[in-house]
C-alpha cells in the first residue's frame, strides 16, 4: 500500500504527542497515513511492552491510521548506523510516502534526537538506487520522500511552520489518553515520571493553544523543516 504520509516515533506515543492532530486532519482530507515506531518503549518506567502494544493499537484506531508497525529497535540504545538505516529504508521504499514526519531535532529524551537524525538520514539514502534492499524476497525500488518535517514534543523549539488542528484537538487528546499507563491518571499507583504529571498533560494542550494563538486559531501543532518551505502562491499562506 502506498502512503501519503509516514510518521516515525522513537517510542509509541511520540507521534500522538507531537503530530496526531495533523495526522487526524490529513486522514479526514483523504490522505493515507502510517505510523512506524522505532522501539516498544520497553525501558519506560510505567507500563509494560504488552500494555504499550495494546495502547498504541488503540491510539492508531482512534486516529484512523492505515498502517502501524514497530521496528523493534532497542529503546535507549539504538544507534544511527547502516543496519538501522537499512531497516528504515525498507519501510520508506515499501510505503513510498511523499511526506515523512519524525521526532524533534533536539529533545529531553536522547532517543528523540537520535531517531530524528536516523530517520532523516534514511530518507536521503533511500533515494540512492545503488543501495539495494529486498523485502519479502523482492528487490525494492529507490524512493526519497519529498520533505521531512520534525514535530516539536518536549523542548519548546521555535517552529518553522504550524498546522491548524483546532477541529482535531479532541481526537488528539483521546489518542494520547489511549496510553493510560504512561500519562496522568488521578488514581494511578504507578511511579510518577516527568510525563505522568497533570502538568505535562496540560502542557500539551497549552502548547497547541499557544501555537494556535499566534496564527489566530484555537490549536496548532508546530514543526521544524530541514530546508526552505516552498509555496506556489502567496495565497497558499493565508
Ligand atoms: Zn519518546
Amino acid at each position: 500500500m502506498k502512503l501519503d504520509i509516514l510518521a516515525f516515533g522513537a517510542h509509541p506515543d511520540d507521534v500522538e504527542l507531537g503530530c496526531s492532530g495533523t495526522i487526524a486532519k490529513e486522514i479526514s482530507l483523504g490522505k493515507k497515513v502510517g505510523i512506524i515506531d522505532l522501539t516498544r518503549g520497553e525501558l519506560g518506567t510505567r507500563g509494560s511492552v504488552e500494555i504499550r502494544n495494546s495502547e498504541s493499537a488503540l491510539a492508531a484506531s482512534i486516529l484512523g491510521i492505515h498502517v502501524r508497525e514497530n521496528l523493534d529497535m532497542r529503546d535507549g540504545f539504538f544507534i544511527n548506523d547502516e543496519a538501522h538505516q537499512l531497516e528504515i529504508i525498507k519501510k520508506i521504499r515499501k510505503y513510498r510516502p511523499e511526506i515523512v514526519l519524525c521526532n524533534a531535532i533536539e529533545d529531553r529524551h536522547i532517543d528523540h534526537a537520535k531517531g530524528s537524525k536516523l530517520v532523516s538520514d534514511a530518507c536521503f539514502l533511500s533515494g540512492l538506487r545503488k543501495i539495494e534492499t529486498e523485502l519479502d524476497g523482492e528487490v525494492q525500488v529507490a524512493w526519497r520522500p519529498k520533505v521531512v518535517y520534525h514535530y516539536i514534543q518536549w523542548i519548546n523549539l521555535e517552529p518553522d511552520f504550524v498546522v491548524d488542528i483546532t477541529d482535531f484537538i479532541e481526537v488528539k487528546k483521546q489518542s494520547i489518553l489511549a496510553y493510560s499507563s504512561q500519562f496522568y491518571a488521578k488514581d494511578s499507583k504507578e511511579p510518577i515520571t516527568p510525563i505522568a504529571t497533570k502538568n505535562f498533560l496540560d502542557s500539551v494542550l497549552f502548547r497547541s493553544m499557544d501555537f494556535g494563538r499566534i496564527i489566530g486559531v484555537e490549536h496548532a501543532e508546530g514543526y521544524t523543516a530541514e530546508r526552505y518551505l516552498a509555496v506556489n502562491s502567496l495565497s497558499d499562506l493565508i
